[in-house]
């Protein structure tokens, strides 16, 4: 009884007077109080909580998308250069990339920051590459895409596709020459494979042709899409060579004649990134030039196996920038007097967002595990592009839908992802061309046409 009295007391002292005074005129006091010497313990406190308002306010955790501790499986070395990489990310690029993007223009004053950085060319042995894994490698085009999935693509171009077709099907004078430099930025590199009239049917169906000739090689036809080829110094052509019908593979430097580059204008996506319609007439490339390990087509598909790996990450990490700008907004942004984080179906797409960033930040780190111990397939690296791709739309259109009409405004960095989440989900195969390669791995029935 005596712990019953105390507790009303304690009630009564949380009102205060005015408080007092102002209910009294609509409610009849007594009543309430007959009605609170009649309440146990339990429903005094809870109009204790409703009175006074005493939900203690909680401190919003931090945001951090790793909600598997994914991360907490690297070495302390490899967390401090991811550390590393994403404040330089932070500091370097993210003040800058709305208004390039903007203009749809490139900023070089990064470039000798970025060499500074020293994380091109990562997992390649020698020529001044640091030789690591492939699972930091993919860990650094995440925290690239977290940032700016034009800067990771600018990057995946000259460290993957460009350097690693010179690493893994040039010669040894050619690895020399090019990829030090490469490495340090002072070369950039672009990688042409595409056409005009073939994109996904690169592999039976490339139209650009070489010849032998007495002075080296003749190449013809045409290169779309060609990301950094409006300013790199040399472009790795694949072409079908006239003799043999097999693709081969060319270091075509930019003063080479009959070669030309003219920029792609008008993307709504990746527009920091430089892509290029190269056409090469009667363009003359000298057999030092040629990549003696690129022989086939199966030759140009082991560096797009790598850099398909590559850009699963890059997915990883468009998706992580997305949805941690969105759930930052989200907490800031009041409607109806509450931060709209606390509305259950904005709480929704949150954790559909985080679900599927989880399944893709667990299914990469697998992919890069099975990469490092030499045992990726063609099809692994192709689930993973196509999954994170596909999932990565999803996560930056609720990343959007949560901001309301902000979500569209370049400043409050979503649409960037949005936008850019288009590009990667096409780029180095499409969702079809992936799922043909990946079917025909499990049911041993190629269904490509
Ligand atoms: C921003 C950007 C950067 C790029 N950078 C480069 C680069 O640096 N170097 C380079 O070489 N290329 C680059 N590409 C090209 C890219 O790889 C191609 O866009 C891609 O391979 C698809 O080719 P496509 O656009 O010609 O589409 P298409 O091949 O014409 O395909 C159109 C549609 O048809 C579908 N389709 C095609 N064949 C089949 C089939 N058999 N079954 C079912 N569906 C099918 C496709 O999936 C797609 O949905 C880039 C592209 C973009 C957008």
């Amino acid at each position: 009884m005596i712990k019953k009295i105390k507790n009303i007391v304690r009630l009564l002292k949380s009102i205060d007077l005015e408080q007092i005074e102002k209910i009294s005129q609509k409610v009849d006091l007594a009543a309430v109080m007959t009605a609170v010497s009649k309440m146990d313990d339990n429903q005094l406190k809870g109009a204790m909580k409703m009175l006074t308002g005493s939900t203690k306010k909680r401190e919003a955790p931090p945001i951090d998308a790793d909600f598997y501790a994914v991360e907490a499986k690297l070495s302390p070395e490899d967390r401090a250069l991811q550390l590393k990489v994403r404040e330089f990310l932070e500091r370097e690029i993210k003040p800058l990339v709305n208004k390039y993007w903007l203009h749809d223009e490139f900023p070089f004053e990064i470039i000798p920051k970025l060499a500074e950085l020293n994380v091109c060319g990562y997992v390649f042995k020698g020529y001044g590459c640091a030789g690591g894994s492939s699972l930091m490698d993919g860990i650094i085009a995440a925290e690239f895409g977290r940032i700016d999935p034009s800067i990771a693509t600018f990057l995946g171009v000259q460290s993957g596709l460009a350097m690693g077709s010179i690493y893994m099907c040039g010669s040894e004078e050619q690895k020399q020459e090019w990829l030090p430099s490469m490495q340090r930025l002072e070369k950039i590199g672009a990688f042409g494979l595409t056409e005009p009239e073939v994109g996904s049917a690169t592999a039976g169906g490339l139209t650009t042709t070489c010849r032998k000739t007495e002075n080296g090689w003749v190449l013809n036809g045409q290169k779309k899409w060609i990301g950094n080829s409006t300013f790199s110094d040399m472009t790795i052509i694949w072409a079908r060579d006239l003799d043999d019908g097999q693709v081969k593979g060319f270091i075509v430097r930019k003063e080479n004649p009959g070669f030309m580059v003219e920029k792609i204008k008008g993307k709504m996506a990746l527009r920091i990134v430089q892509n290029g319609l190269i056409t090469l007439t009667d363009c003359v490339v000298p057999e030092h030039d040629r990549l003696p390990k690129a022989n086939s087509f199966k030759d140009t598909a082991k560096v797009l196996q790598m850099t398909r790996a590559g850009v699963a990450w890059m997915a990883v990490g468009c998706a992580r920038g997305a949805y941690e700008n969105a759930l930052e907004y989200t907490l800031n942004r009041k409607q109806f007097g509450k931060p709209i984080a606390a509305f259950q179906l904005i709480q929704n797409h949150l954790v559909e967002m985080l679900s599927n960033l989880t399944a893709m930040q667990t299914l990469t780190f697998r992919l890069s595990e099975l990469q490092d111990e030499g045992k990726l397939k063609d099809e692994h690296a192709s689930l993973a592009k196509v999954f994170c791709t596909l999932r990565t739309r999803d996560i930056v259109s609720r990343a959007r839908e949560v901001m309301g009409g902000n979500g569209i405004l370049l400043e409050y960095n979503v649409a960037r992802f949005l936008a850019d989440a288009e590009a990667i989900y096409s780029y180095e195969g499409t969702k079809e061309i992936n799922s043909l390669i990946v079917g025909r791995s499990i049911t041993g029935i190629s269904a490509f046409v």
